[in-house]
């Protein structure tokens, strides 16, 4: 029987279903032993994975992942990994100047690491592209926000520039953005493109076994031998023992009876079109490649992305409180209808154009905007919640545990000190209720912004 249950991933992701079809890695079949076992194959886990074998060479790793990869929420977010910090549970994704400094240095190691590694692998380079973002602003509200943006990047000599009305249309091709503010530092992912070249990479270029299909339905305590603690993580075909284990499975480390009641799985939802015609692109005009991320949190982050898959346009909006870590149907429908309404307010000249995927996906945060991490049990590591910017901080955080477990000296991310641990929240059904009614309301106050 299955102890630890798995959730659905809702919808296709686009990303994935536009590439051409990759091989896939075998399930676990056998009983192994290794020396460093990592469960959850997204941006924590495979980056812990590369920085392990950097670190230590010879050493015996392996990754089991649940489904496909790409296939989770690594292959189905947006694909801004940003360097500044990006609180989503903020209004207007600030902090305190000192912890923002702290946090734009570990994003940006994060990023370096992403980068170079893409590097070494030859990924394509739509995988992976340094050209910065834009926060978008449809309204005099967005303008005030991107303003106190910018007075907060001056306190902290980070460079911007504003983009006024036309210049949103030269980008973009669009009227509807009256105001943008873009920074350099973000990397632009194709995520599906990048979280699969990175585990090909991991399992050609170093001593890493990649078990997809094969999710962990036990972690079992097989108690001490020759002085360590082994432990058993068992998959419905095969088990694989070892005396360090990191936990790379973001929000899902709570099914795992770790920071229970600690860590709140929200989920947001994208569509990606079906590909425009050169016509219809010539009739769009701007730049054939930008990203948009709303000045308003809770606004939609928009992109076109032109490459393998087409010329295409991406709207992310929605974001739902489910403890039960599912996405009802009826949830999904309204949010493609939201997505459908998103777009045909921006696209105007494209109103032939439909949409072919919606997907939705897991993110995890806590309530202090903190990592679920460090040694949870002996020989035990987390590498979780990465506060819906896990694709920096996600890599980040796999690096952090990598050097923990294995006892490295240096670090690829000196700046990171150990957090407190995340707040405890309060019962569930208070919290699905509030959060939800939270959520909305915030939407509906980004009004045109969404
Ligand atoms: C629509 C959407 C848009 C987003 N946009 C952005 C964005 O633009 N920028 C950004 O930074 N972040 C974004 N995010 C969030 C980002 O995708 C996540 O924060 C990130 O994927 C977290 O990385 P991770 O490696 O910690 O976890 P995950 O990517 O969730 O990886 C964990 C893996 O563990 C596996 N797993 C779970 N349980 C088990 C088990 N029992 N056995 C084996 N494997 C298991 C899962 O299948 C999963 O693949 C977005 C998310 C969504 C859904």
């Amino acid at each position: 029987m299955s102890k630890i249950k798995l959730p659905k991933n809702p919808g296709q992701t686009g990303w994935k279903e536009i590439l051409p079809k990759r091989k896939v890695n075998n399930q676990l079949i056998e009983n192994i032993n290794i020396d460093y076992l990592i469960i959850g194959g997204g941006f924590a886990g495979l980056s812990a994975a590369r920085r392990l074998n950097q670190i230590n060479k010879d050493a015996k790793i392996a990754i089991l992942e649940a489904c496909e990869i790409g296939e989770g929420p690594a292959g189905r977010n947006s694909g801004f990994m940003i360097d500044l910090p990006h609180n989503l549970a903020s209004d207007d994704y600030l902090g305190s100047l000192e912890k923002d400094r702290e946090q734009t240095l570990i994003n940006r190691s994060a990023i370096q690491f992403a980068k170079s590694t893409s590097e070494e692998y030859e990924m394509p380079s739509e995988a992976i592209q340094l050209v910065g973002k834009t926060n978008a602003a449809a309204t005099k509200k967005g303008i005030n926000f991107n303003t106190e943006y910018a007075k907060h990047l001056d306190k902290t000599s980070e460079s911007y520039k504003i983009l006024d009305t036309q210049e949103m249309k030269d980008l973009t091709g669009i009227d509807y953005y009256i105001n943008g503010l873009w920074t350099p530092g973000t990397a632009m992912l194709q995520p599906a493109l990048y979280i699969q070249s990175l585990a090909d990479g991991v399992s050609k270029h170093s001593n890493v076994t990649i078990y997809e299909n094969s999710p962990v339905i036990d972690l079992i305590d097989e108690g001490m031998h020759d002085g360590e603690k082994i432990w058993k993580a068992k998959t419905k075909m095969g088990s694989i023992s070892s005396s360090k284990i990191i936990l790379a499975v973001n929000g899902m480390v709570e099914r795992f009876g770790y920071f229970e009641n600690r860590l709140m799985t929200i989920f947001t939802y994208s569509s990606m079109s079906r590909k425009l015609t050169s016509n219809e692109s010539n009739i769009l005009g701007g730049s054939q490649k930008w990203g948009l991320t709303s000045a308003d949190a809770m606004g939609s982050s928009v992109r076109r992305i032109s490459g393998i898959g087409g010329d295409r346009i991406l709207i992310r909006n929605r974001w739902s409180y489910n403890p039960n870590m599912e996405a009802s149907d009826l949830f999904m429908r309204s949010a493609a209808t939201s997505h459908s309404s998103s777009f045909n307010a921006r696209f105007s000249s494209l109103d032939n154009v439909t949409m072919e995927y919606c997907w939705g996906g897991r993110l995890c945060l806590s309530l202090n905007n903190v990592f679920a991490q460090g040694e949870v049990e002996e020989g035990v590591y987390s590498a979780c919640c990465q506060n819906g910017l896990g694709t920096a901080k996600g890599t980040a955080i796999g690096i952090i545990t990598a050097e923990k477990i294995s006892g490295a000296i240096s670090s690829l991310v000196p700046n990171f000190v150990d957090e407190e641990a995340p707040k405890k929240l309060m019962p569930k059904a208070i919290m699905w209720a509030g959060v939800n009614a939270y959520l909305g309301w915030k939407e509906l106050m980004a009004g045109k912004e969404k």
